[in-house]
């Protein structure tokens, strides 16, 4: 995928799943059939087996895994049933108790909900920075101690947008960059040497409000990793919507495109108006 265009790869990216299909099949079922006892054994026991037991892996989820990876420029994805089951899932993967979270203050209403009423039941501290604020995430950071930096950015929902050369550059704590209003398109935030990127697949992804998804992208060890906690979770993504987002990716390079000229124009459009105060869009000059 190496040296294609964005757009290409969104239009390509995840058939070496289907067969010789250009789309995708859905392979709406909970398991798979095996040869004999050892295999099935042998299934259970391995990485992250396609073709096995459907909270484990199934090759449509893994179509769509396999597109958002190639988008990132990852080694590996991980599809979940929504962008909190991913959310929670890496937090609860990478986390234990004693541990110390650097987030955000400006995040995701769940995200922060999840940070300040859960983290605190499983003894994890989290700290909450203004991500606007250059050094902020790597003033908090406490060695040996921080397990985890959070940033979200652009930030859902007044779009405060954090420095992502500052979150990649952090060394010693796991850094995860929530990219879902951005999607690849925009930024690729593992080219700044973060840990794992992260999207709500529910919304520009997927892109149609047909699927409920979520899911992470990097080092396949990593991945691995949080997959190896995600299957206990139960955290898993539907075929189904999986098979949908991966239908919107195939036309995620316009559809973003024309979502980001209509924001400006209604962003000018605002700021011009008598009536408003103050309007918070990236792509306007008046935004820090
Ligand atoms: C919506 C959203 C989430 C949560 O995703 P769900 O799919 O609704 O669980 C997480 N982060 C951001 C930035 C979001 O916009």
């Amino acid at each position: 995928m190496d040296g294609l265009s964005n757009e290409t790869q969104a239009a390509i990216a995840g058939r070496e799943q289907a067969g010789g299909s250009l789309a995708s099949p859905l392979w709406a079922t909970t398991a798979f059939s095996s040869a004999d006892p050892g295999d099935a054994a042998r299934a259970a026991g391995s990485t992250r087996p396609q073709r096995f037991y459907t909270r484990y892996g199934n090759p449509t989820i893994n179509a769509f895994e396999e597109a958002v990876a190639a988008l990132e420029g990852a080694e590996s994805a991980l599809a979940f049933g929504s962008g909190m089951g991913a959310i929670a899932s890496t937090v609860m993967a990478l986390c234990s108790q004693g541990d110390h979270i650097v987030a955000q203050r400006q995040l995701y209403g769940g995200t922060l909900f999840f940070l300040q009423t859960v983290c605190p039941r499983f003894g994890i501290e989290v700290s909450l920075v203004d991500a606007t604020q250059p050094g902020a995430f790597r003033e908090a950071v406490r060695p040996g101690r921080t397990m985890l930096v959070l940033a979200e950015t652009p930030a859902n929902p007044r779009l405060g947008v954090s420095d992502l050369e500052e979150i990649g550059s952090i060394r010693g704590p796991f850094t995860v960059v929530d990219s879902t209003f951005a999607t690849p398109m925009v930024q690729r935030p593992l080219q700044f040497g973060v840990s794992l990127v992260l999207h709500s697949a529910t919304k520009a992804i997927g892109g149609h409000n047909d699927a409920t998804l979520g899911v992470i992208a990097g080092e396949r060890d990593l991945v691995d990793a949080v997959w190896g906690y995600a299957t206990l979770h139960g955290s898993v993504a539907s075929p189904f919507d999986s098979w949908n987002a991966l239908r919107g990716i195939r036309t995620l390079g316009v559809r973003i495109e024309r979502m980001s000229s209509t924001a400006l124009a209604i962003a000018r459009f605002l700021e011009s108006h008598p009536a408003v105060m103050s309007v918070s869009y990236p792509g306007l000059e008046s935004h820090p």
